[in-house]
């Protein structure tokens, strides 16, 4: 069995971001430049935006964060996006999800230039994406594409199951890996919670993608021998064995299903560390302007 590791193949592609802003700042005296906006209190939305920041630093960007408070109106929160699809200082922005209640996210999304949309997840980006265009590729799908290929794993012709199909995760995965396209060309299957006869069609699969949000959910008798098992899932549950009383486990059964397969990503370590690498890396292309010329 081989571990792929996620943290190992995040730093090489930051290492090879960085080299580019430095060159693109030697060449054109330009710094790519990521805003986050953030609206509300949510622990987890601060530590996430927090790591996005101290991503930006390490290769070498400029980063801002705009932070409101969790009484934002719609309104406010929208001439706050008009604001920075506005700024020229700016190359791309996120959203940071998910926003209170009494704020329509699929409003605020639709508000943001697909332009300067580096989460990808406005529908011109997902439109674009589908038809094989460049876009914004949604930052964990691509983590996960990035995995395969950076892992030598051929996709073309596979039998790839992806379950869970979620906006952010799932579906937009079974896009990437179906498209005619380098390191596409698969055939992909997307199971969901209404899918008959699960076990066997995952003990089908030579790729198996779990976007559950089940901890260990899949388990050995769903995985073929020598499949490449790719976790997405990501659940921080009590442990007495560390030190903080937590540890992070995926949607597999890590432990069997490790024995089994021929590739796995761990969690820890394994597709987590690609996301924000995703952004950064949808940032250098929008300050390279890359995307929409
Ligand atoms: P989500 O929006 O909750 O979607 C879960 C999907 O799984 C849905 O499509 C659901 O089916 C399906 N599902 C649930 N129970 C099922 C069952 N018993 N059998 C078959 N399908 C079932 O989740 P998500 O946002 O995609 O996230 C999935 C996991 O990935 C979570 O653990 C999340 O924390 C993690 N995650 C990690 C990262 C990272 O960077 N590592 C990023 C994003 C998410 P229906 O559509 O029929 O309801």
């Amino acid at each position: 069995m081989n571990l792929i590791n996620g943290k190992q193949i995040a730093a090489e592609i930051k290492t090879e971001i960085a080299k580019e802003v430095a060159k693109m700042i030697d060449d054109d005296d330009k710094n790519p430049h990521l805003a986050a906006v953030l609206v509300g209190d949510d622990p987890a939305s601060h530590t996430y935006v927090a790591a996005k920041e101290k991503a930006c630093q390490n290769v070498g960007m400029l980063s801002s964060v705009y932070r409101y408070p969790a009484e934002t109106t719609e309104k406010e929160l929208l001439n706050i996006v008009h604001f920075l699809n506005n700024d020229p200082e700016i190359d791309g922005f996120i959203v940071q999800l998910p926003l209170p209640k009494h704020i329509d996210e699929n409003k605020v999304i639709e508000a943001i230039d697909p332009k300067k949309d580096v989460d990808g997840f406005h529908p011109v980006n997902v439109g674009r994406m589908v038809i094989n265009l460049p876009a914004y590729l949604p930052a964990t799908p691509f983590g996960i594409t990035q995995l395969i290929q950076r892992s030598g794993i051929e996709t073309e012709g596979k039998n790839v199951v992806v379950v869970g199909r979620s906006n952010i995760v799932g579906t937009p995965v079974s896009i990437l890996l179906s498209r005619k396209a380098k390191f596409g060309n698969a055939t992909v299957t997307l199971c969901h919670s209404k899918t008959e006869n699960l076990k066997e069609v995952c003990a089908n699969a030579d790729i198996l993608i779990a976007a559950i949000g089940v901890p260990e959910f899949i388990k050995e008798d769903m995985v073929k021998d020598g499949a490449v098992v790719i976790d997405v899932g990501m659940h921080r549950i009590k442990s007495d064995k560390t030190k903080s009383g937590f540890k992070l486990i995926g949607d597999v059964a890590f432990e069997e299903v490790s024995k089994k397969c021929s590739h796995i990503t761990p969690v820890p370590g394994g597709v987590g560390p690609m996301t924000i690498v995703a952004l950064i890396n949808n940032t250098l292309k929008a300050a390279k302007k890359e995307v929409y010329g």
